[in-house]
């Protein structure tokens, strides 16, 4: 959506192919529904937010420069420039004021509609082949499309019924790019200890959960939202140490999380499956990936933008902020192939 609203904006001729009935339907889950859609800090914090300790910093890495150029505050003055009333919270999560994510959807849609930028919907891709001669045709069940540059921007992997089921990562697959194997992240830990699961419910804002080693060392450490559930725990702070705990590869690890005044430790304890997963942790290897075009290294004409790459943020706004910049920085591109590099300082998306 947001790369349809970019490529509309700088009058590019383009259409936005979705498999669902509806746009966003992901976005409209997001924070509760209440779409947490970036967080209010300069673009070195963002950066220094997605490193993890001992981590090859992939994703910090790769999107630095679409960051700089699309930070938090430009997505915030975008939203603001279209009349969304914002809400911005004492940690610096941004939220539309009315705490409604179809606030966000209905905003790209608008800019859609009034541009008249071709949308087809319900209309699921499934196959994307090279044209002799350059060129790509976009294949669906009942028509083709062909076209000199696809951006392919199909998510991760999580929550199929929103739509984002992994067709992206297997075009890409199919079309000679190498694929890190998808995982879930920022999702909850199974455990049924009876200290949690007697609890399923209660929450804890003010908690805390770290990652130890068998030697005692704390690897990772995160203060937020500790939630009991009927599987195990969950909430923000637990999400932050399961991604820490997958990016690391850890087999052998204790988690400690303080529930009030009670400190529980567990061992070895499993993540939920992909599918419940906020975020999809793996995709499309960026390093075949041009990070100053989104471009595909290998394959002319292709780009990628969003969760469908091997990016991932921790929670907090980050993962949108990733969508919203990578899109932002493929149709800067294409646009420039196509017009040469233009300044237009006005632009909001
Ligand atoms: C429960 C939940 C809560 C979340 N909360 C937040 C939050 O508060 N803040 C935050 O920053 N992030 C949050 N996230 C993560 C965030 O929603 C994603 O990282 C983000 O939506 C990724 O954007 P995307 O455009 O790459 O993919 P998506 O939003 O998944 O969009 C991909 C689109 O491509 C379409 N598509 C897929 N395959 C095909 C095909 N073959 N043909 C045509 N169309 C196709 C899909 O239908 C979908 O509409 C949350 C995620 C979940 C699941």
């Amino acid at each position: 959506m947001f790369a349809s609203a970019a490529a509309a904006e700088r009058a590019l001729r383009a259409v936005l192919i979705e498999r669902k009935a509806r746009l966003g339907s992901k976005v409209l889950m997001t924070a509760n529904g209440r779409c947490n859609f970036t967080k209010d800090i300069s673009p070195d914090d963002f950066l220094r937010d997605l490193k993890l300790p001992g981590n090859p910093h992939t994703t910090a890495k790769f999107t630095e420069r679409a960051i700089r150029e699309c930070p938090p505050r430009k997505i915030i003055a975008g939203f603001k420039s279209l009349n969304i009333p914002l809400r911005r919270m004492a940690d610096a999560r941004m939220f539309p004021a009315n705490g409604q994510a179809s606030t966000i959807v209905h905003a790209f849609g608008d800019i859609l509609r009034e541009s008249a930028f071709p949308i087809i919907t319900n209309a699921p891709v499934n196959g994307i082949s090279r044209l002799e001669g350059g060129g790509f045709a976009v294949e669906t069940r009942n028509f083709a499309i062909c076209a000199k540059n696809v951006l392919i921007a199909t998510g991760g992997a999580s929550y199929p019924k929103t739509g984002s089921v992994g067709d992206g990562q297997k075009f890409a697959a199919a079309l000679g790019h190498r694929i890190v194997p998808l995982r879930s992240g920022l999702i909850g830990l199974e455990t049924n200890d009876r200290r949690i699961t007697s609890r399923a419910g209660a929450r804890f804002e003010e908690a805390r959960a770290k990652v130890i080693s068998p030697d005692g060392r704390t690897l990772y450490e995160h203060r937020g939202e500790v939630d009991c559930e009927a599987f195990g725990i969950s909430g923000a702070a637990v999400y932050n140490c399961q991604r820490f705990i997958t990016h690391a590869g850890l087999r052998d690890f204790e988690i400690e999380v303080w529930l009030g005044k009670d400190r529980i430790r567990f061992r070895n304890l499993k993540s939920r499956p992909l599918k419940e997963a906020i975020v999809t942790i793996g995709g499309v290897d960026t390093n075949e990936i041009n990070p100053e075009t989104m471009e595909s290294k290998i394959i002319p004409g292709l780009y990628f933008a969003g969760e469908v790459m091997d990016i991932d943020g921790p929670t907090g706004g980050y993962n949108l902020t990733l969508a919203f910049a990578t899109a932002r920085k493929a149709v800067a591109a294409i646009s420039e192939k196509k017009h040469g590099k233009t300044h237009h300082n006005h632009r909001k998306l």
